[in-house]
């Protein structure tokens, strides 16, 4: 059927056919090459599905709202292996890990080649995967190569400072960031990824990269990255309310759904030296009388976020509650809420108070 030349030029004549009607700005002075990716109606649902369950989001239309220019390298070497890896809607069955957070495919409008090529793949603000927690506000753009044995080409540099400019220019995003650096958005206030677990770690494209891009577009008076957390060992994580009944369910356009997410909350948290049952009183999920050494108490945001420094060691987390200190996890050697911190690392907590629901 179509070879990837012809498919490219089709994409660009139903590009230019539609701006011909749609597009009331001027064409960029960057050239850039119109080779659309898949959006039909299962892309849009998925998107929708996505922004509803990791941002609390519920548009009518998957629309983002440009803050932030996003960074990336394919580490896939080929344009054409990396343009067929953002084609589908769905993602391939083997991506398992950010697979189970969404069967939403990833994607970026621009793909720029090892020659410097900018294609570009979908409209700028059409919602597209591709940084987690982040996605609601930033436009994407990835570049053929890796760190490794195809490493970004000179020419690759240029285009990427051609083209930031002309987005900063058309929507006064204030961000440019690399990939490997999106994790320090994480308690910033365009961070709304519901998941505390949803995290991956991202090399790329590199600390190297992006100085030189930042001098490059100095004149531009981009804003910083957020400060890196203060927290570099302890524990992290959010405290989430759930309610009424969550039982499967298999009635057809059920009204009551159930948030089965759960609802952050604000809470205190008592962190206790590791805790047995046999060294507290229990009254249901309910503790109180607990005799090993409390060793500091926190209160978490409105969102339920909390972040705290911790030595080395173990620990039980419990939730002041009106009737009591509440935990619902236990060890198989009946710890109450059990985790350890490890040197240099933080432990990620889920905190789940579900007392009020029926499973
Ligand atoms: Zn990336």
């Amino acid at each position: 059927m179509f070879s990837s030349i012809s498919l490219r030029q089709f994409g660009y004549l139903l590009l230019s056919l539609g701006c011909l009607v749609a597009c009331k700005t001027s064409a960029p002075t960057t050239n850039v090459q119109s080779w659309p990716i898949k959006w039909d109606q299962e892309r849009v649902q998925l998107s929708l599905d996505y922004m509803q369950e990791h941002y609390g989001m519920n548009p009518d239309y998957p629309i983002i709202d440009p803050q932030m220019i996003v960074v990336h390298w394919t580490a896939i070497p080929t344009l054409e292996a990396s343009y067929n890896a953002f084609y589908d809607s769905r993602l391939p069955g083997s991506r398992a890990t950010i697979g189970k957070a969404s069967p939403l495919n990833v994607s970026v409008p621009y793909l720029i080649d090892q020659d410097g090529t900018i294609y570009q793949m979908m409209p700028d603000t059409l919602f597209a995967r591709h940084v987690i927690g982040l996605n609601h506000c930033a436009i994407g753009i990835e570049n053929v190569g890796d760190g490794n044995e195809h490493p970004l080409t000179e020419a690759q540099f240029n285009a990427n400072v051609q083209l930031i400019r002309e987005l900063v220019k058309k929507y006064d995003t204030r961000y440019v960031i690399g990939h490997h650096e999106y994790q320090q958005f994480i308690d910033h206030p365009l961070w709304k990824e519901k998941d505390v677990n949803y995290l991956t770690e991202k090399s790329d494209p590199g600390d190297d990269f992006m100085q030189r891009l930042r001098s490059q577009l100095s004149d531009l008076n981009l804003n910083p990255l957020p400060e890196k957390s203060a927290v570099q060992q302890g524990v992290a994580g959010q405290v989430r309310w759930y309610e009424g009944n969550l039982m499967p369910t298999i009635t057809e356009g059920a009204t009551d759904s159930p948030n089965r997410q759960g609802d952050p909350i604000q809470r205190t948290l008592r962190i206790y030296e590791l805790t047995h049952r046999d060294e507290a009183v229990q009254k249901s999920q309910f503790f109180q009388a607990i005799q090993t050494k409390l060793v500091t108490e926190i209160a978490t945001d409105s969102l339920g976020k909390f972040e705290l420094s911790l030595p080395v060691g173990q620990y039980s987390l419990l939730v002041e509650e009106a009737d009591g200190l509440f935990a619902n996890q236990f060890d198989s050697e009946g710890n109450i809420a059990p985790f350890s911190v490890q040197a240099d690392s933080i432990t990620q907590i889920n905190v789940r108070i579900d007392y009020r629901a029926v499973y």
